[in-house]
């Protein structure tokens, strides 16, 4: 056997030395040949902004009053027991009342807001706090909570929400405070336009300190529950809106908190700048949530469900709604569509999309699939390509040579702005922009059309977003 292996590699050997020798076989090192090219010069092309953009009138008789309704501060009375601070700032809290004290569900977007909702929540009883449960780790369901909590207040939370949390305040910490600022339009706010009929961002959590978070007391895994007086509660896990989330459900009273598996908007079932959800638990937890047949449904955003029928029917279209997004990505991504076939193909069933409470004012169906797409599916696209891919400022740079410069490229720009086509305009902006960042024009020219852009989607996160993509361009504009 050794024998037969030798005379093998004796044999290879000779061959490939052969074909070195008759030249056939090239050998050589070859290296990777990155060569940077020329930063072009600054555009010098003059340059008239259009105006404000026109708000849609869509905008302020449907959106704007519902936006309104989730700004306008007020205690909500769901049964004898239950009530819901809605308006005070994005996150609700909800006050339980027992013979033998009060169970408060998630603390708001900071301490200021979270004090003045339980300053609220005071007008109508003194009893004591004796438990807070925290249905998820996101900001505006935990910042508050250092003024609901006092020594002795019991803290549920999930076994889950300890590595969330660390994970937010902590291991991406910075990353999170900078992607919810950019989400909510407050990415350079000294720059930023203000927002019509509300004047001010609605979204209030806190930022600017690390927050201060106090920690569970009692975590679970799957289950938890306890009485407290003369009622009896019920937690379990409800993967959804994140992984930690938790539902608590009052048996007695059929009374469902579904935490943020349940808003009135299209859920957010990718948030574009922060880890994807796990969507196929959110339909799981919504099909439990079912199970239950709930006579009252009190979510942490928007306003309370009543009436097992009406509960059972949002569900249920919630439900079939998510699963119909989850599964025709799924299939693209089966057919081999790209990411932008798989986008542009799926559309909510039109009986779905005209219901009030799945219309994209808050998640959207197009982000949905993309993080769909991307949590299911590496990064590579098979083209080669992208395996090694340059910085994009070298394709950048050799595009804007190619097209006679800056000024070329922006002249284009600038019609395609004035045709209502910011889109295109903007990513014309961005190649001359990635070529040259301080392209002061550019970054003029693309704050415009991200300023006409925020008002075409209707959307709270797209509008946010829009917003501070216009007031970072301001900023490099005027540097
Ligand atoms: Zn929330």
């Amino acid at each position: 056997m050794k024998g037969k292996v030798i005379v093998l590699l004796a044999g290879f050997i000779v061959g490939v030395v052969f074909a070195v020798a008759v030249g056939c076989l090239k050998l050589r090192s070859p290296e990777v040949v990155v060569r940077e090219p020329e930063v072009p010069g600054e555009a010098t092309i003059e340059y008239t902004p259009p105006g404000p953009p026109e708000i849609p009138a869509e905008l302020v008789t449907n959106y704007m009053p519902m936006i309104q309704r989730m700004l306008n501060p007020k205690v909500e009375k769901v049964t004898d027991h239950v009530y819901v601070a809605m308006g005070y700032a994005l996150g609700n809290i909800i006050m339980i009342i027992t013979d033998e004290g009060l169970v408060i569900i998630d603390s708001s977007d900071n301490q200021e807001v979270a004090a003045t909702m339980m300053k609220d929540f005071r007008k109508i009883t003194d009893k004591p706090v004796r438990y807070l449960v925290y249905t998820h780790f996101h900001p505006d369901h935990t910042n508050g909570s250092r003024s609901i909590y006092e020594p002795g207040v019991e803290v549920i939370a999930t076994e889950q929400f300890l590595y969330w949390i660390d994970y937010q305040n902590n291991l991406l910490g910075k990353h999170h405070q900078r992607s919810r600022s950019n989400q909510s339009g407050n990415a350079a706010p000294e720059y930023a336009f203000e927002i019509p009929v509300i004047g001010r961002s609605p979204v209030q959590v806190d930022r600017v300190k690390k927050p201060d978070v106090v920690m569970p007391t009692i975590t679970f895994k799957d289950k938890y529950s306890f009485r407290l007086g003369n009622k009896r509660f019920e937690l379990f896990h409800a993967p959804g809106e994140t992984e930690d989330q938790l539902a608590m459900w009052m048996p007695e009273e059929r009374i469902l908190f579904p935490g943020d598996d349940y808003y009135h908007s299209f859920p957010n079932l990718s948030t574009p700048m922060l880890e994807s959800r796990p969507v196929q638990g959110w339909i799981d937890s919504l099909n439990k949530f079912l199970e239950l047949d709930a006579k009252i449904m009190v979510p942490q955003h928007t306003w309370p469900i009543r009436g097992e029928e009406v509960v059972r029917e949002h569900l249920v279209n919630y439900r079939d709604a998510v699963k119909y997004v989850h599964d025709n990505t799924v299939r693209c991504i089966n057919e081999g569509k790209t990411v932008h076939q798989a986008v542009a193909e799926v559309r909510l069933p039109k009986r779905l999309a005209e219901l009030p409470y799945l219309k994209e004012n808050y998640g959207r169906v197009d982000w949905s699939v993309r993080g769909i797409y991307h949590g299911y599916k590496g990064w590579y696209d098979g083209k080669g390509t992208s395996l090694y891919p340059l910085p994009p400022s070298h394709r950048a740079r050799e595009t804007v040579r190619l097209a006679g410069g800056a000024n070329n490229i922006l002249a284009r720009a600038i019609e395609l702005q004035k045709n209502g086509e910011h889109q295109l305009c903007m990513e014309l902006c961005d190649i001359v922009l990635e070529a040259n960042p301080h392209d002061r024009l550019a970054n003029r020219i693309k704050a415009e059309s991200a300023h006409q852009q925020a008002y075409v989607y209707k959307n709270l996160n797209t509008f946010g977003f829009f917003r501070s993509a216009y007031s970072l361009h301001m900023k490099a504009a005027n540097e």
